[in-house]
C-alpha cells in the first residue's frame, strides 16, 4: 500500500525533528494532507496505527488537517477552489489552471515531551 511508504518516510522525518530538538518522546504529530495529494487520510491513519508504536512509541497521536484543492487561472489570475475536479476557471472558462494548494503532504508541527529517567 502506497500509504505505508508515505507514513514510513513521515516517521523518519519526525524522528529527525525530535532528535534535533533534544530527543523527547513524540506526543502528537499534526499533518496537512491535501485533497489532491494522492493519499487517503483513513489509510494514512491506519498505517500510522500500525507503524508508529514500533518506530516512535505508543503515546504518539496523529492529527490530520485536510487542505482543499486551490488553483489559479493562468489566463485571468482568478483564484479558484476546485470542487469535483472541475479544472476550469469560472470567470473566463479557461482550462489553464495551476494548482497552488492541496497537492501537498506536510508536517505542520510535532509535540515533544521530555524523556523521563527510567530507574
Ligand atoms: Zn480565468
Amino acid at each position: 500500500m502506497h500509504e505505508y511508504s508515505v507514513v514510513r518516510s513521515l516517521l523518519r522525518q519526525v524522528q529527525e525533528i525530535a532528535r534535533s530538538n533534544g530527543g523527547g518522546a513524540i506526543e502528537m504529530i499534526r499533518l496537512a494532507v491535501g485533497e489532491f495529494s494522492g493519499v487517503e487520510c483513513t489509510l494514512v491513519e491506519l498505517a500510522f496505527r500500525d507503524l508508529a508504536p514500533e518506530k516512535i512509541g505508543r503515546q504518539a497521536k496523529l492529527e490530520i488537517q485536510k487542505i482543499p484543492l486551490e488553483a489559479k487561472c493562468e489566463n485571468c489570475q482568478q483564484k479558484i477552489i476546485i470542487t469535483n475536479y472541475q479544472f476550469c476557471c469560472p470567470r473566463c472558462n479557461s482550462q489553464q489552471v495551476r494548482i497552488t494548494a492541496g497537492d501537498e503532504l506536510t508536517i505542520i508541527d510535532i509535540e515533544l515531551r521530555e524523556v523521563g529517567v527510567n530507574a
